[in-house]
């Protein structure tokens, strides 16, 4: 009883919040005018201490606090207060435009929270404002960002720590120091810069949907699954200077400084992968909207403004041990919380020249003669970073990576260059498909049009998220507009977004290749340049005095090849996806035709579970090899035939049981897959493959797991990864029939060349029935 009076309480608290109007939210707490002649904080340095100097009028009001690691951005709304004396520096909680409070540490349940207490200066405390030393605070405190990809000032190790600058600039004080902490259980000094920066008048928010592909405001730290929560998508402040003409410049444009520590060569390309949105701001009714600069040379506090966008070269390409990173970019924002506003945004451009490369190679070699020999060409080797930092720029403007409008672009369009050059190969630079590796050779689509490009549904993002309605409208009618445009994905397909929640649904999921409406028959034409790419591989490294290329590139190939068999297994126990509201028609969920899935599953019996010889035995692996140890191939052969058996995609053929005329459906794919996996024992016992022997096995003993799964799970997010006991049955069912076959063939063929191997077998599946 006691419980449940506490338990109303909180939530009368709660709503109690939740329910403020927005306007009333905002207005919680004031902020700093940007502009005028009222003065900001003003900082100094003095026998190795930090002063800060708070004017009165600053004191309660609401600023931003930043802070800048190497590549992770932190930021937070903090105010200065007097308290008897002393000043106290509050982290605040922030009011939403989307009508929710953002508590000022996960869970509580108030306005502010204390993240220091400083004594005034007394002999320093002239009329007007008051100063701090705030020295230990920015060298020794940890201070706890909320940002969870944040910058993480833990483990402080105070003796390292060094204060190595200040400076007040227009309405903000950047703090540069050396930070001594504890990282990979090394004391490590690093650099780290503060900010203090004011806050502007809140713009004009957009709501969150789950429909759209946008961040919600605060990033990483909140997921709503298929649901709308109190949120306002991340983006940009873009006002029209000319609000009455259908396009106009914007009063401020989103401008970005590429950092000198970008090779010269490479900055033209990265400018130009930034500006490949420009049409898409454009259908958004703006003009010039962007603004590329090239610097020979950036301030270190110009670099650490709010107000600067720095495209950044990672710096750790050139250092031991991370010299090969795989990882193409990635990027920083600070946001203002309130409403949504990216306030800055930077690209840490991460690939090395040798991964780009590599990676085009093992995809676009046999149609592109400049990627036939190495290195590159510079004209070539830019345009793979172009697609990178064109790539990263969208998330600048608040674009997640997702799987835009796959599964719906014509398999027999992906060779056609004007299809090509108008709608690309993929809706969206924002998916994960890379080169497009579909088209022959005979086919002669000009190399440029292979490359990934900001894509029709950029533009559609571009044009959801920005579009500036005029002022006098009514909050209804732009709800009413924002509406039609998202249903627009009722007739343009590639428009849908979709992603992965907690498992790969279906083929409109699927990462590292090209996808169509028919991955079966796309996947045989990548397939096929596939097996021209390996056997380019020699040529490409002969005139290398070791063999690093050679296994890279054929490592690159079986993972593709593998990325390829793992995209048309999507259509086994798939659906279609396209999220929609309640008020919409049609499923949200749409299965895969049956014959589709099945096609799916014989097309990997055949070219995946039975691996081909030009990419097992390629001649040159005959010279670098000793032992059939490691097995890439077969490695992957392993994975896949236990994600084909994997509790989320029996379930979803389960659900599809329920529609009628499809009951039986697990019976007779665990059926299929089970005939074709041991199509052996229908041979007569021809000969048993090394790989496939391990393949069987892995079926066995998969099998086996799964009956050994705890029998009853209370745990009702646990249940996704246990089969339920109707499909238990139906693998014990099979795997009695497989015991079966094997004893009535060893009984007819003692003396056959493999009757061991299937003793061995027989041993196996007694072990687990
Ligand atoms: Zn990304």
């Amino acid at each position: 009883m006691k419980s449940i009076v506490l338990l109303c309480l909180i939530f009368l608290v709660l709503t109690s919040h939740a329910n403020d109007s927005p306007k009333k939210s905002v207005q919680q707490h004031t902020v700093v005018a940007t502009s005028g002649n009222q003065s900001f904080l003003s900082s100094f340095i003095k026998g190795g201490q930090l002063y800060l100097d708070i004017p009165d009028h600053l004191l309660d009001k609401s600023i931003l606090f930043t802070c800048y690691g190497r590549m992770r951005r932190s930021y937070m709304q903090v105010a200065w207060s007097k308290h008897y004396g002393k000043i106290v520096l509050k982290r605040q909680a922030i009011s939403s435009t989307s009508g929710i409070i953002l508590p000022p540490s996960n869970g509580l349940v108030q306005m502010d929270n204390i993240l220091a207490i400083f004594p005034i200066e007394t002999a320093d405390d002239t009329p007007g404002h008051h100063r701090v030393n705030i020295t230990d605070f920015i060298l020794r405190q940890d201070i706890e960002w909320p940002q969870k990809m944040g910058v993480s000032l833990q483990n402080t190790v105070p003796k390292l720590s060094l204060l190595l600058g200040a400076k007040d600039m227009d309405n903000e004080v950047l703090i540069k120091t050396q930070r001594g902490m504890i990282k990979n259980k090394s004391k490590v000094s690093v650099p780290i810069f503060f900010g203090f920066g004011a806050l502007g008048p809140p713009m004009e928010s957009r709501s969150f949907d789950f429909r759209m592909g946008f961040y919600a405001d605060e990033k990483m730290e909140v997921r709503f699954g298929l649901k709308n929560g109190a949120a306002n998508i991340a983006r940009w402040r873009l006002e029209k200077k000319y609000p009455d003409q259908e396009i106009s410049v914007p009063i401020k444009p989103i401008t970005f400084l590429i950092s000198p520590e970008v090779p010269k060569k490479w900055r033209p390309y990265l400018k130009a992968g930034i500006e490949e949105w420009l049409p898409a701001f454009e259908s958004a009714g703006f003009k010039d909207a962007l603004v590329v600069k090239e610097v020979d040379s950036l301030d270190q506090w110009q670099a650490h403004s709010i107000h600067s966008n720095v495209v950044y070269w990672n710096q750790r390409k050139y250092f031991r041990g991370s010299e090969y990173e795989d990882y193409g970019g990635t990027l920083g924002h600070i946001i203002d919380l309130r409403t949504g506003e990216i306030l800055r945004g930077d690209i840490f451009m991460g690939a090395s020249e040798r991964t780009v490369c590599e990676k085009y190679f093992v995809r676009a070699a046999p149609l592109d003669k400049r990627a036939q020999r190495f290195p590159f060409p510079d004209a070539l080797t830019g345009r793979l970073f172009q697609v990178i930092a064109a790539h990263e720029a969208g998330h600048v403007f608040g674009i997640m990576d997702a799987n835009f409008g796959e599964y719906h672009y014509p398999w027999n369009k992906m060779n056609d260059s004007l299809w090509l050059r108008i709608m690309g190969h993929t809706p969206s630079i924002m998916n994960y498909t890379r080169t497009n590796n579909i088209p022959q050779p005979e086919d002669s689509v000009p190399p440029t049009l292979l490359l990934q490009k900001v894509g029709p549904t950029d533009r559609y993002n571009i044009q959801w998220a920005y579009t500036e309605f005029p002022a006098d409208m009514s909050a209804e009618d732009k709800r009413d507009a924002l509406e039609r445009m998202v249903r627009w994905q009722d007739s343009v397909p590639w428009y849908r977004f979709n992603i992965n929640q907690m498992e790969v649904v279906g083929p409109n999921a699927s990462d590292e290749v090209v996808e169509t409406n028919d991955p079966v028959k796309s996947t045989k034409l990548a397939l096929k340049n596939v097996k021209r790419v390996i056997g380019l591989i020699p040529e490409v490294s002969s005139g290398q005095n070791e063999d690093g290329r050679m296994e890279r590139l054929y490592d690159k190939s079986i993972q593709l090849w593998n990325n390829h068999m793992l995209h048309v297994l999507t259509l086994v126990g798939g659906y279609d996806i396209h999220y929609k509201a309640l008020g919409q028609p049609g499923d949200q969920f749409i299965p895969i035709p049956w014959e589709d899935q099945m096609e799916a599953l014989d097309f990997l019996l055949e070219n995946a579970l039975e691996a081909p010889e030009w990419l097992t035995e390629p001649p040159f692996l005959e010279r670098t090899g000793y032992s059939t140890f490691p097995d890439h191939v077969m490695h992957y052969q392993q994975k896949l035939v236990l994600d084909m058996l994997t509790a989320r995609r029996i379930k979803r053929m389960e659900n599809l049981e329920k529609i009628p005329d499809q009951e039986g459906l697990v019976n007779a794919y665990i059926e299929r897959l089970q005939d074709g996996l041991f199509k052996e024992l229908k041979e007569d016992f021809g000969h048993v493959d090394r790989r496939r022997q391990e393949v069987q096995m892995t079926y066995i003993d998969y099998l086996g797991m799964v009956f050994k799964q705890k029998e009853t799970v209370m745990d009702i997010q646990s249940r996704f990864f246990v089969h339920s006991d109707y499909s238990k049955g139906i693998m014990m069912q099979h795997l009695l029939d497989l015991k079966k076959e094997i004893e009535n063939r060893l009984k007819r063929n003692k003396e056959s060349a493999t009757s061991a191997y299937w003793q061995l077998c027989l041993k196996k599946v007694n072990s687990v029935l």
